[in-house]
């Protein structure tokens, strides 16, 4: 196979940029990653991952692993607070024998796709990052924070939401933007009868639960709030229990007395990017979160972020130039990954204003569909 690149350098080790080596190195790209993180380290609870995160997992090759660790499921149910089932949200499994959406620790993920990125014949460097960066218009040349110089044909920046190489590539670009809401993410050990997702959704505040493994699940509440403040951990438990008792459930109630110090509670206040396109500039390309880091509200970011990956390798093996090849990612990425964000900034909207929950629903399955096509 020939590709219009030989060699990249990936700025970035979380799940976007360990499937762009993963696939680009497939392709036969030379591959090199820097992570900042000595240690690759990926912190948090649980993430909830759609059909079409499932099927990416496919194109990896990670899927087997994910299922002896994670969990799957069928689908959303959703409640009223006191515990009536209002509604069936289905996953379809986008292909014959996987579950239509799953579960799993966010640590055990990103040890699969490192373990799969050091598979490949990618060149991982951990506690490094770029100095400098210069297009020199048939290469890139990058500095290292190790005193190392390389030139590169592509570099791909997948840095996160508070990138360094968006904000050195594309010094215009708008800050993350804060939404008003955060999220509490806590585990805990699997309920009885917790097969799906389940979620309790009053006026202004949701309540969930997402099945991980056999033993765990991890419950989600968000919490609309004006300011995005530090909060002191050791209030934690006392405010999560605060914010969920106007849930009469059952359930909620059992949610609620189970925290404790083992929870490994987290609270996150909820951010936003949605560059314009174009993404790249030159010979620099943004893909994942540095790009387009969308609210949780649709559980998609992290698949829109590997999809870029596996998009960019089919376009960097298919067209003559690197140039077809970035206009070609672009045109299959920016209306998908501008969906994601902009549905999910509507479903964080109408939470925080109590709106319409007609209006939530129909999003969440419109949404779902559309995350089922092709990419
Ligand atoms: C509260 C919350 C819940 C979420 N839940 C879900 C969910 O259920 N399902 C889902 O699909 N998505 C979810 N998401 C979104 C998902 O977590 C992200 O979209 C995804 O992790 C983005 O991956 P990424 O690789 O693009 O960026 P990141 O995960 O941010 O990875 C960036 C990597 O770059 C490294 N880095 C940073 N700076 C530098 C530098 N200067 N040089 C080198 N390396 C650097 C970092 O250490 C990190 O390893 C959630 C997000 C939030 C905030």
């Amino acid at each position: 196979m020939s590709n219009c690149i030989n060699n990249v350098l990936i700025i970035g080790g979380g799940f976007s940029g360990m499937s762009a080596a993963i696939e680009l190195s497939k392709a036969g790209v030379a591959v090199d990653l820097v992570e900042i993180d000595p240690n690759w380290r990926a912190d948090g609870a649980g993430i909830t991952l759609g059909g079409a995160t499932l099927r990416t997992f496919v194109q990896l090759g990670i899927i087997d692993k994910f299922l002896a660790v994670g969990c799957g499921n069928a689908g959303l149910e959703i409640h009223a607070p006191n515990g009536m089932h209002l509604a069936h949200i289905p996953a379809p499994p986008l292909r014959e024998g996987l579950p239509g959406a799953g579960a799993v620790m966010r640590p055990a993920l990103a040890k699969i796709l490192a373990e799969k990125t050091r598979t490949t014949n990618t060149n991982v460097r951990l506690g490094t990052t770029f100095e400098s960066i210069t297009d020199l218009g048939d290469s890139v040349e990058v500095s290292f924070t190790d005193g190392t110089t390389k030139q590169y044909d592509l570099v791909v920046g997948a840095d996160g939401v508070y990138s360094k190489v968006r904000e050195t590539v594309f010094p215009d670009a708008d800050a993350p933007k804060y939404i008003g809401q955060g999220v509490w993410r806590a585990v805990l050990p699997r309920l009885p009868g917790v097969d799906n997702t389940m979620m309790w959704v009053s006026q202004h505040i949701k309540v969930g639960v997402n099945p991980m493994s056999e033993t765990q699940m991890y419950m989600f509440v968000t919490e609309n709030r004006e300011q995005n403040d530090f909060r002191e951990p050791a209030t934690f438990i006392t405010t999560l229990r605060e914010l969920m008792a106007g849930f009469s459930a059952p359930m909620v109630k059992e949610l609620a007395d189970m925290l404790d110090e083992d929870s490994l509670i987290h609270y996150r206040p909820l951010e936003r990017v949605m560059m314009p396109a174009p993404w790249y500039k030159g010979r620099v390309l943004l893909i994942g979160d540095t790009v387009h880091a969308t609210t949780p509200h649709l559980a998609s970011g992290a698949c829109i972020g590997i999809e870029d990956a596996l998009v960019l390798a089919e376009e960097i093996a298919a067209k003559p130039t690197l140039n077809d090849a970035l206009e070609g990612f672009q045109a299959r990425r920016y209306e998908r990954c501008k969906m994601v964000v902009e549905n999910s900034g509507r479903l964080a909207q109408i939470e925080i204003e109590g709106g319409d929950k007609e209006e939530h629903t129909d999003i969440m399955r419109r949404s779902a569909i559309a995350l089922a096509q092709p990419i």
